[in-house]
């Protein structure tokens, strides 16, 4: 080990920072919020630096550096592009047995910054002991990805219960085995979903009969699963997929999503195709109900967002009416990744000033919309589940006055390698679809943005055609 990774308490202390550009700009804002007080010396200051000064955060010192600056300091800091201030710094610190780093100078360094996730209280820091700055700050965005943003406000709650606990356990060991079981089961989950009053009476109250909560009730997370393109997760659904122990999930979740979820992890397929309900709806219902009652962590793990035409509402509905905890896991919707994948947008201020999500679903041979609300001009209409129904869309939107010219683009599979686009009008386009092998599921898009394809598109789906060829 080159370096000990050590915390310094720096509250109150003066440090000192040499240099007026952005650099040292951003070593000042780290040691302002670990609350020192800070001394710029610097003959001239970066916009930034006079901000802070401006707010009163920092102290300046104008004009050259001179040794009698590190007199006092807890902690020097050289970032000048001048090699002979920034030796002039280090000799004058290391004088004094003053800590100090010099910024991209490893040899004049008593200390080093490591690159850092902050979760107040709690702060992840990563070395590699100036060697590769660039990999620490790969190995930080892993980390930012693995620590909820809410790490901190859960760390601030245990130190609220610290005392409460050694007074409650005795031994060591009992109190890791309550914090772990605190740590590790719903009571985290609470604190990362907002939940905080409730996560604190599940504390007092496993405090007050740790025997008795032995067993937790489970939980079940609704999980928006996106489009297809497993990228498009938030850091919170692969989280939470990564702890469930049941995933139930549809036909329309990618294998590349599923497969991010615990290897270990029971699967339960619950797919419908088109009129052919795989499992009835209630029964699903019925089921999240079953896992949770038996104290698994269930992962409802539904295509796009589970709040957009995914039936999700009905889900937790019977959920909340048997008092099982649960939360919802946004995620892209098909329409907004079919959008950014096809290069075209859903408002834009020349063409569209309103975006309706609506579903062309036939029951019963006849799709029961409002035409008229949909063939209003500058605005984009998106259909879901509208293939089927792809020609009786057409025809009534040209009945209530949309111009037959008006552009349409069907997307098939939309942030997948399979994603196809077929773009024409209303008129045409019910042929294309007849003359096309279209797979399953496409979104349809309508309205005039549909012609900013041509310039906006950014997605080369045959790139991926061509390495899964290879
Ligand atoms: N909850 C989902 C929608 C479920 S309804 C969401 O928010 O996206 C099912 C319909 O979604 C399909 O019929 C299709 O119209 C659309 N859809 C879902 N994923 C899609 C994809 N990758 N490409 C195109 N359309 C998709």
């Amino acid at each position: 080990m080159d370096f000990l990774p050590v915390f310094m308490q720096l509250n109150g202390r003066d440090c000192l920072v040499v240099g007026g550009g952005e650099v040292a700009s951003r070593k000042a804002a780290l040691l302002i919020d670990a609350g020192a007080t800070v001394h710029v010396r610097a003959p001239e200051l970066s916009n930034s630096l006079q901000d802070c000064l401006d707010e009163g955060r920092i102290q300046h010192r104008n004009g050259p550096f001179e040794e009698a600056d590190v007199n006092g300091m807890t902690l020097v800091i050289a970032a000048t592009d001048n090699a002979k201030v920034n030796a002039a710094v280090h000799a004058a610190a290391t004088a004094g047995h003053i800590p100090v780093n010099v910024v991209d100078a490893p040899d004049l360094c008593t200390f080093i910054m490591p690159s850092i996730v902050d979760r107040s209280p709690v702060i992840a820091a990563v070395s590699t002991g100036g060697s590769s700055p660039v990999l620490a700050r790969m190995i930080r965005s892993r980390l930012e990805t693995m620590l909820p943003s809410a790490y901190g406000r859960l760390a601030k709650m245990t130190a609220d219960f610290r005392d409460k606990v050694k007074d409650r356990f005795d031994k060591p060991a009992d109190r890791r085995l309550f914090w772990e079981h605190i740590l590790q089961g719903s009571v985290a989950e609470m604190v990362f979903a907002g939940r905080d009053e409730e996560a604190v009476k599940v504390i007092e109250k496993t405090l007050a009969s740790p025997d008795a909560v032995q067993r937790d009730m489970g939980e079940v997370y609704l999980i928006g699963g996106g489009p297809g393109d497993p990228d498009l997760l938030t850091f919170r659904a692969l989280r939470l997929m990564q702890q469930a122990d049941v995933v139930v999930h549809d036909r329309l979740v990618s294998k590349e999503v599923l497969d991010l979820s615990r290897r270990d992890a029971e699967r339960i397929y619950v797919g419908k195709e088109r009129s052919n309900h795989a499992v009835p709806q209630e029964d699903i219902n019925q089921l999240l109900v079953r896992l949770a009652k038996e104290g698994k962590r269930v992962c409802r793990l539904k295509g796009g967002d589970p709040f957009i035409f995914g039936r999700g509402g009905e889900e937790i509905d019977t959920l909340a009416e048997e008092g099982i905890p649960f939360q919802v896991v946004p995620g892209i919707t098909a329409a907004a990744g079919a959008s950014s994948y096809t290069g075209i947008p859903l408002t834009h201020r020349d063409y569209s000033q309103s975006v309706v999500f609506a579903t062309g679903h036939l029951k019963d041979g006849s799709i029961n919309l409002n035409w008229q609300a949909l063939a209003q001009p500058n605005q984009t209409v998106v259909f879901y589940m509208g293939l089927v129904g792809l020609s009786t869309i057409c025809e009534k939107l040209i009945e209530h006055g949309m111009p037959a010219d008006t552009p349409i683009a069907l997307v098939q599979k939309a942030t997948t390698p399979e994603q196809r686009l077929f773009t024409g009008d209303l008129a045409s386009m019910p042929d294309v679809v007849e003359r096309e092998n279209i797979k399953a599921p496409t979104l349809i898009i309508v309205g005039n943005v549909v012609k900013l394809h041509d310039r906006l598109n950014w997605y080369d789906e045959s790139a991926y055609w061509a390495v899964a060829k290879d």
